[in-house]
């Protein structure tokens, strides 16, 4: 209820025209007063009441006969400062009308606000001055106001928010918004939401929209959005319909939050979840899916498709003399070696310990001939953290009907038989050497 206590601005002085001239009118003027809804009483030149209308009876909640004779300060909250009586008494002295809002008490001790005008009244024939108070309960309003404020508060400091007209033009932005979107609200009120299409997204993506939030009345869901700087990035978006009292549309409320972020950390868990931690190449999962997605291609459009396994020679020595983060370290940079020779559709993976495997989609077996052999020459030419290593490799070509398992087994066997015959070889299956 502590509210800033505001004066308001009085009507002029000349508007209060006497209309009373005879007994008759002072009788309606009495009758209209005491109908009035306007809480209305008259008091002497202390203040004391003389007259308080039914409205006044009402608010107080004090009968008649507890209110004559009183002065407001029956009503007097405590709340209301100082200063605002020392300024209605310094206005009603110079015999100015005042208007104010006070903060007053029931008699059931319920605070509530009032609107007050009091108007200083010198009563002709006696010389003496009254005072007219008419004043208005203004409790709900002020209610209003404060919950107003507050949804006004929670609205600027809430996530992103645009508001549009029935016809989709942009009444209202926040702050949020504007740190998202770049725009401020004076350069998109007026403005259609068609300001900030991607053009991620086609005609069906919007029609989906509409027919979502005309027919349930509302819509959410992840859409590209452009900002000021011309960017384009994902937001998570909830779009509702506001209806008036007849069903018809008003508004339409956006709130939004830029999942760039989310998604980011998602493409990367994805990554992670398909990599091998100390090469970078792909680790068992993600090469299986990889597999599966090239056989399914090399059996619908009849393209080539080979594999290849190799396998560091004598290894375990070279952990054995040198210890395992120098093992470790080679790894990597094999890995990574053998990863800058190949094509971008080439799929390196680390299928465990020091073995790797090597998709090579449109490639046919010969073809992954030649690209064993120049990778066996490039490793036994090469040196990995300061040391020389060879590789033995199999592989494989699809056949019709070829499943993953097959083509798999197939090169470890043509590996096993490269390290059979004597290491640092490229074996075919289904060949010798
Ligand atoms: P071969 O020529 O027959 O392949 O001989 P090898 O010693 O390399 O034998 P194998 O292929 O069975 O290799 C297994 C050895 O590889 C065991 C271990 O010393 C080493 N190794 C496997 N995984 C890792 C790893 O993650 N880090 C390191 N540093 N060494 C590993
Ligand atoms: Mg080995
Ligand atoms: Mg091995």
């Amino acid at each position: 209820m502590q509210e800033p206590i505001r004066e308001l601005e009085c009507p002029p002085r000349d508007r209060l025209e006497p209309f009373a001239t005879t007994a008759a009118d002072c009788r309606l003027l009495a009758i209209a007063i005491e109908q009035s809804p306007v809480a209305t009483a008259i008091t002497d030149a202390e203040g004391r009441f003389e007259f308080v209308n039914r409205r006044f009876i009402e608010v107080t909640g004090y009968r008649r006969d507890e209110l004559l004779g009183q002065t407001p300060s029956l009503i007097k909250s405590g709340h209301t400062p100082l200063a605002v009586y020392q300024s209605l008494w310094r206005t009603l002295e110079a015999g100015e009308v005042w208007c104010g809002e006070l903060l007053n008490r029931k008699k059931s001790g319920e605070l509530y606000w009032e609107a007050e005008i009091i108007t200083p009244v010198r009563d002709e024939a006696s010389g003496a001055v009254r005072y007219v108070v008419v004043k208005e309960d203004i409790t709900q309003r002020k209610r209003h106001e404060s919950e107003l404020r507050l949804l006004a508060t929670a609205f600027e400091t809430g996530q992103a928010t645009l508001i549009t007209d029935a016809e989709m033009r942009i009444e209202r932005v926040n702050a949020a918004f504007t740190a998202i979107t770049g725009y401020r609200a004076e350069e998109v009120i007026g403005e259609t939401p068609r300001l900030f299409k991607s053009g991620r997204h086609d005609d069906a993506f919007y029609a989906a929209l509409w027919e979502a939030l005309l027919s349930t009345g509302h819509w959410q869901g992840e859409i590209w959005n452009r900002n000021k700087a011309g960017e384009v990035y994902p937001l998570w978006q909830s779009i509702t319909a506001v209806r008036d009292d007849h069903g018809e549309i008003r508004n339409f409320v956006a709130v939004f939050h830029n999942i760039s972020e989310r998604k980011r950390m998602e493409r990367e868990l994805a990554r992670q979840a398909t990599r091998d931690h100390l090469t970078g190449a792909l680790n068992r999962r993600g090469f299986d899916d990889a597999l599966e997605a090239a056989l399914a291609e090399a059996r619908c459009l009849g393209r080539p498709l080979s594999l290849l396994i190799f396998d560091i020679d004598h290894f375990k020595a070279v952990n054995d003399c040198h210890g395992h983060d120098r093992g470790d370290a080679i790894l990597q940079a094999l890995a990574h070696r053998v990863q800058a020779a190949l094509r971008s559709s080439d799929l390196l993976a680390r299928w465990g310990g020091e073995e790797f495997t090597l998709l090579l989609p449109g490639t046919d077996a010969s073809g992954a001939r030649a690209i064993a052999e120049r990778l066996r020459q490039m490793v036994a030419s090469a040196r990995f953290a300061g040391l020389g290593v060879t590789i033995s490799l199999g592989g494989s070509g699809y056949r019709r009907g070829d499943s993953g398992g097959e083509l798999l087994q197939r090169a470890d066997a043509a590996l096993y038989r490269a390290k059979g015959l004597g290491r640092n070889r490229v074996v075919m299956d289904g060949q010798g050497e």
